[in-house]
């Protein structure tokens, strides 16, 4: 490519609207141009990094046997009626109509879709694991949208959607993507970290995020300084409770109640006398945190759920423990906090098998235990960890730092699938619902964290991965026949070596050609100058202040 013929309206002035580097640098080295508040339009620079960046996930995906599709933006409201998010999503969903007053919206992101797209067609045990994904533009009225194509409205998506017969498999499933992401933003060059999420709105029992560190970053994250314990601010919820420790419970520990409470009598107690369960939920035995849990199918009424989810904490490793504890599927699980009591009434708790007491730690569950007789507690409410607690797994000291979420991964569970009834046969010849995990990344928030990690004052050091252009010769003198000549000679041979070039045939100064190279950030600058006499240019990388000079005929190793 010529940059006499490159679309690259940079800019001089640094965009007012923009407060963050990467903001102002994506403006002012031309990869984008705003359109709306959260709506931007991506020119040709910055679309080569947004197709990299694409690339690279799809060869990661692909690899791990994720399948790639492509499915429209704009949905009918029905599957979202019937999984329940048409109202939970709120103001955040664009909705729209058709000229028959058909309501749609434009995809906030695809779970109701991919599950609609297999549920006829999966039938067997035997149809599954399947993961398929695509990389698409998803719309979200953010109530603030900011930093960029950090926060954006419009965003570029790769979304996947894991199908699986187990909840072994899924965490294959899940542990593949684990795989992936790695591999994705490590070749994005990105310093990032793995954190565990609460589950949130999305409902469902793990998560974990991928999390760039930056001080920018909108998300915090908790760190131990002594074990690897790492999670994000919502997941990393404490309370400080008043403890009624029942003196009986010891006693109680890894017996068998012999007058365990049956299902009817479970869902009596609960419909009858929710305030008193309330009380049960949280307490203290040998120093370790306590809680109830519940465990059944139920109703979801969503928009009370994700209300409810804000307050409380579920967390994948006592759904786990309970599971293998019970060998049962494990419908609800979790520390349970404030307003269960009104959760419990809002899912209507059905086939209970039994009550679960435990720490959240293997060998510290109990099953059939019963609130009054077994132990009593109150309630305390949830706060966020500050630097003065200690770490939950190994209690050493904590930091607590900022982060840009590029990345989610998600087990789902079955909650799309029991709403939108995707069923399968088991091996037994059993109708199961499948079990399902997501899977996001934020490709243009992507782009965006790489250049918060990777600027200097002169603007973006593009990692060799994704930069637009690997390399930009540039002749000095546009006037010196033999500098143009072998500048001209070096991007021919170095366009037929295929890599990603561009040469600098404006007729311009050097120095404003080299303030541009280095504003749009290519790694390496070759500059063919007066030495070009004796046969020499110079060789510069961006993250690096030497200047390499060298013959001709050396820059090709050199550069592959
Ligand atoms: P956030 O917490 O920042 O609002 P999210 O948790 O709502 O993000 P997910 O639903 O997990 O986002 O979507 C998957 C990925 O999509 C995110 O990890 C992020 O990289 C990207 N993403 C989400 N919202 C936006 C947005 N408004 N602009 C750009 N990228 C986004
Ligand atoms: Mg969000
Ligand atoms: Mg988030
Ligand atoms: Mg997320």
């Amino acid at each position: 490519m010529r940059v006499s013929n490159l679309f690259m309206p940079t800019l001089r002035e640094v965009p007012s609207e923009a407060e963050i580097s990467s903001h102002q640098l994506m403006l002012r080295a031309a990869l984008m141009k705003k359109l709306a508040s959260g709506v931007y339009n991506f020119l040709p620079l910055g679309l080569r990094v947004l197709r990299k960046i694409e690339e690279i996930v799809r060869e990661e995906m692909n690899r791990e046997g994720a399948q790639e599709i492509l499915c429209s933006a704009l949905l009918p409201s029905e599957l979202w009626k019937e999984s329940g998010r048409w109202e939970v999503f709120g103001p955040e969903m664009f909705k729209l109509y058709d000229r028959n007053g058909r309501e749609f919206c434009l995809g906030p992101t695809h779970e109701e879709i991919f599950t609609d797209i297999v549920r006829n067609e999966i039938k067997s045990y035997k149809d599954m694991p399947l993961n398929l994904y695509q990389i698409q533009t998803k719309y979200r009225d953010e109530r603030r949208p900011r930093f960029g194509v950090i926060r954006s409205r419009e965003f570029i998506m790769k979304d996947a959607y894991s199908f699986d017969a187990t909840w072994e498999g899924l965490d294959e499933s899940f542990d593949k993507m684990y795989r992936a992401y790695n591999r994705i933003f490590k070749r994005c060059g990105l310093d990032f970290k793995a954190v565990e999420a609460d589950t949130g709105a999305m409902g469902g029992t793990g998560s974990l995020e991928f999390m760039v560190k930056s001080d920018i970053g909108e998300a915090e994250i908790v760190f131990c300084d002594s074990c690897d314990y790492a999670a994000n601010i919502e997941a990393a919820l404490t309370f400080d409770i008043d403890v009624h420790k029942n003196e009986e419970f010891k006693d109680i520990e890894k017996v068998e109640t012999p007058d365990a409470r049956t299902i009817e009598e479970l869902i009596k107690f609960f419909n009858t006398t929710p305030d008193k369960f309330a009380k049960t939920l949280i307490y203290k035995a040998d120093d370790k945190v306590v809680a109830v849990m519940v465990r059944g199918d139920r109703d979801v009424n969503e928009t009370k759920v994700i209300n409810h989810l804000k307050c409380i904490n579920l967390e994948m490793a006592d759904a786990e423990i309970v599971k293998k504890a019970t060998g049962a599927e494990v419908g609800f699980a979790g520390p349970i906090g404030i307003e269960v009591d009104e959760l419990l009434i809002d899912y209507e708790v059905k086939n209970i098998v039994n009550m679960i007491v435990g720490a959240n730690d293997t060998g510290y569950h109990l099953i059939n235990v019963n609130y009054g007789r077994d132990f009593t507690g109150t309630v305390g409410d949830f706060r966020n960890v500050t630097e003065n607690d200690k770490c939950p797994r190994c209690e050493g000291k904590i930091t607590i730092n900022k982060g840009i979420e590029v990345g989610h991964i998600f087990k789902l569970g079955t909650k799309y699938s029991e709403m939108m009834k995707a069923t399968f046969i088991d091996e037994k010849g059993e109708e199961k619902p499948i079990i399902m995990g997501c899977y996001g990344i934020g490709i243009n928030r992507t782009m965006a964290a790489v250049i918060e990690q990777n600027h200097d004052e002169k603007g973006i050091i593009w990692p060799m991965s994704i930069a637009p252009f690997k390399v930009i010769v540039v002749p000095v003198v546009m006037k010196d026949e033999l500098q143009v000549k072998t500048a001209e000679e070096i991007y021919e041979k170095l366009n037929s070596m295929g890599i990603d070039v561009l040469i600098d045939d404006r007729d311009e100064r050097a120095g404003v050609k080299f303030n541009d190279a280095d504003l749009i950030g290519i790694p390496i600058r070759i500059t063919v100058g007066k030495k070009i006499k004796d046969g020499i240019v110079e060789f510069k990388l961006r993250n690096s202040p030497d200047t390499l000079e060298m013959k001709v005929e050396d820059v090709y190793n050199k550069v592959k």
